[in-house]
Formats: structure tokens, sequence, C-alpha cells
């Protein structure tokens, strides 16, 4: 308790202004340089807020009433809920704004009752507490449930349900967003709306602070808690926005601007990485080199910008015709690699047929249709991707020595032995 009171009220006040200038200034930057960033305009403009609103509180019994009390409520309220929007907005959440404005606007009114007409501060305590703690328990709830938080208890009844068949395998739609950021800033939430209900009940207990600048020790813990508040509120989101553009930077670095599937990086990472996991897994895998016919005539026939037009096309009927497990990547020109995971050469034979009569039934204006020479090729226990694409190379050679408009395999002696449960063909496009 002395060491609550060993803080000076009107410092906190003044960090508590610091950090929002700080990340007023912070959140607008960041919402012109990346708008795509969702939630980031609702955040600097709580933060923007956040500022006269900490000038109001702080001159109270030196600026009249109406403007410490009243004003700097509503301006808190609404930080709170712009706050609350704005990272729901990010992270993708059930936003429940009506129902959170409206418990604002009624505490709002027991704060104009008991300042103007009957003045007493246990009341507006009370109301605004109530408030401000609801809004972030519905915070940290909904981040905890994106999160995926384990309920003790949970786990059991999920095991339960899919044993039954029923439900329970349904996964949330999970922004580029770190769960583990997530649990934190939601748990730190539900403690802090804990910690503004246990305040409500103690001023409910002891009575209100004589006077707001007093080193009374439910005074300081409050302000102590509305400081870090402030300042986890700030850097969650900075950290959670941090990681998506992050990702999002890292998603764009491999993916082709022309056809919009993966580069030769992205598919290449994705190769290693499957590469690995059937070595682990003894699962077959097999990749098609394709490379378009006669590309060159095309091009010089139509230009380039029609060649262009053609490679985006054959990438999307290529893309469209694999499963979800697939992976399409343009590999240079006019070649793509596709990579079939869980497939064994015989069954990839199939699915490079499919998409070979996809790309042969598009419209490219004059043009005759298109062909495609496919070189296929099964991973070995042996192979890395340099060998796997090297062999898939040769035997798109052949193809295209046998007159093009072929697939041509080359099957190592010895592959993986597991041989997958064939899957459904689903049609779905590559990004
Ligand atoms: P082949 O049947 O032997 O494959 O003949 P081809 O004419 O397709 O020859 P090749 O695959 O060796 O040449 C690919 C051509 O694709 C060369 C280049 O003019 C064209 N090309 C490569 N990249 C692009 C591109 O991004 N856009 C366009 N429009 N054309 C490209
Ligand atoms: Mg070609």
């Amino acid at each position: 308790m002395s060491l609550l009171t060993w803080f000076d009220p009107r410092t906190l006040y003044g960090c508590q202004c610091m950090l929002a200038v700080m990340f007023a200034i912070l959140f607008l930057w960041m919402g012109r340089a990346f708008p795509s960033v969702r939630g980031v305009k609702s955040m600097a403009l709580a933060f923007v807020l956040g500022i006269p609103c900490t000038f109001f509180l702080m001159g109270r019994g030196h600026i009249p009433d109406w403007l410490s009390v009243i004003v700097a409520n509503l301006l808190a309220a609404t930080c709170f809920l712009l706050v609350y929007d704005g990272i729901l907005r990010f992270v993708g959440g059930r936003r429940q704004l009506g129902l959170l404005c409206a418990i604002s606007a009624a505490a709002l009114c027991v704060v104009v009752y008991f300042s103007e007409i009957k003045h007493d501060i246990v009341p507006r305590i009370v109301a605004m507490g109530i408030a401000t703690a609801t809004i972030r328990a519905f915070t940290a709830w909904e981040l905890l449930r994106i999160a995926g938080w384990k309920w003790p208890g949970r786990n059991d009844l999920r095991a339960r349900s899919s044993a039954s068949g029923n439900e329970s395998r349904k996964v949330i739609p999970m922004p580029h967003v770190n769960r583990s950021a997530m649990r934190f800033f939601g748990g730190f939430l539900a403690m802090l709306s804990a910690l503004g209900v246990s305040r409500v009940v103690l001023t409910m207990i002891h009575g209100a602070p004589q006077d707001f600048m007093q080193r009374d020790s439910v005074q300081i813990s409050t302000m102590l808690m509305n400081v870090a508040y402030i300042g986890v509120y700030g850097l969650c989101f900075l950290t959670m926005a941090g990681q998506e553009l992050i990702l999002r930077s890292q998603e764009e670095s491999e993916k082709d601007a022309l056809s919009g599937v993966l580069n030769r990086r992205g598919i290449e990472a994705r190769l290693s990485t499957e590469l690995k996991r059937c070595s682990r897994s003894m699962m077959k895998l097999s990749i098609a080199l394709v490379d378009i016919d006669h590309f060159k005539r095309l091009n010089d026939a139509h230009g380039h910008a029609a060649g262009d037009a053609a490679i985006r096309q054959v990438a999307a009927a290529i893309g469209f015709s694999l499963r979800d497990a697939d992976y399409l990547g343009r590999y240079g020109g006019d070649e793509f690699l596709v990579i079939l995971p869980m497939t064994a050469c015989h069954q990839a034979e199939i699915a490079t047929a499919r998409f070979r009569r996809a790309v042969g039934t598009l419209q490219l204006g004059s043009y005759p249709g298109l062909t495609l020479s496919v070189g296929l090729t099964e991973a070995s226990p042996e192979d890395d991707a340099i060998s796997l694409i090297a062999r898939a190379d040769s035997a798109l050679y052949r193809a295209k020595s046998d007159g093009r408009n072929c697939t041509r395999s080359a099957v190592p002696s010895s592959t993986y032995p597991v041989i997958p449960i064939t899957q459904p063909v689903r049609v779905q496009a590559q990004s």
C-alpha cells in the first residue's frame, strides 16, 4: 500500500497523456502508410481523443465540472468503444457495438444526472466502471475465442463430439495474427476487466475518494491500471499489425506478379517443405513440369500483351483443376511447376490430363487452342528438390521431342511406399 502512495497522480495522468500522444502519432502514420490494416483508423482516433480526455481529467478542480466530468467521461467512453471497434475489426471478430454503445450511453446518463442534478460521485464511478469493464470483457472474450482458447473441460467435450461424428471440426477463420499475441492481449484485458469490477466494488464499500488527485491506494492503483491499459492496448495492436504486415510482405515476395500464382522462389520453398514432409511420412509425392507449346508463336502473332493474358489464363485453368493440397507456381517464362502431394505418378497423370484438357478449351481470340507438354515424375527417398526437378525436366524434354501436346513420365527405381487413399478432386483457384 505504501508503495502505491509513493506515485504522484498528476505524473500518472501525464504518463497516460504521453502514451496517448505517442500511439496517436504512430497509428495516424500507420493509417496513412498502410491503409489496408483493418481497424487502424479507429485506433488512431481513439488515441487522438485520449489526449484531451486525459487533459480534462488532469484539470479536475481547476476547470468547470462539466468539462472535467461529463466531457472527459464522454471522451473516455468513445475511446473505449473505438479501441474495441479497431481491435475487433483487425482480428475479424464479431462486434457488438450497438449493445456496448447502449451500455456506455446509459453510464453517461448516470454521470450527467449525478454530477448536474444530484451530486454524488459513487454512482458515477460505479456506472462508468461497469461500462468500461464490460467493453474490456467483450474485447477479451472475442480475442480469446478467435485465438482458440482451450477452456478447461472443453477438450473432453470436443473429443466426445468428434468421436460421435458430430460438429467440432469447425475451424474459426484466422486472420494473419499470432495466436499467442491474441491470447496475451485477451488475458490481459480479462484481468483489467476483473480489476475494474473490483474497483467498483471497493468504491461501493469504502465510498469515493474526496479528491481525485489524492494518493489513495484505490485511486493510484486505478491510475496505474489505466497507464498499463493504454500501453498494452497500443503495443499489442502494434505487434499484431506488425506481424500481419510482415506475413503479407512474405506472401507478396513469393507471388508471381503476372499470373498471381506462386513464383519460382515460392514454389521451390513449397517443394522443399513437401519433400521433407514426405520423407517423414513416407507418403508419395509427384511433380509436373508444364510448358506451353509454341508460345513464341502466340507472342509473335498477337503481341506480348496477348501472351501475358494467355499466361494468366493458363495459370488460372491449371489452378482450377487442382486439389486444395496441390501447389502451382510459375517456374519461369511459359513454364509452370505443379506439386502434387500424396500422389503417385499414375494418379498424377490423371491430374495432368485434366488440366491439359482445361487449357485446350481456353478462348484466346483468333489463336487456335493452346497445348501443353508435361514432364511428370515421382519423388524417391534419395531425391532433393534439384534432382527431382531435373528428372521432371528430362521427362518434359521427351514430351517436347515426342511432338508436344503430351505427358511423359520419369519414374525413379525407388519411390516412397505409402499409397495414399485417392482423394476426390476439388476444383479450386490457386492464388
Ligand atoms: P516450345 O514448344 O518448344 O516450348 O516453344 P516455345 O515457343 O514455347 O518456346 P519456349 O518455351 O522456349 O519459349 C518461351 C517463350 O515465352 C519465350 C518468350 O518469348 C515467351 N515468354 C517468356 N516469358 C514471357 C512473359 O512473361 N510474357 C510473354 N508474353 N511471353 C513470355
Ligand atoms: Mg514453351
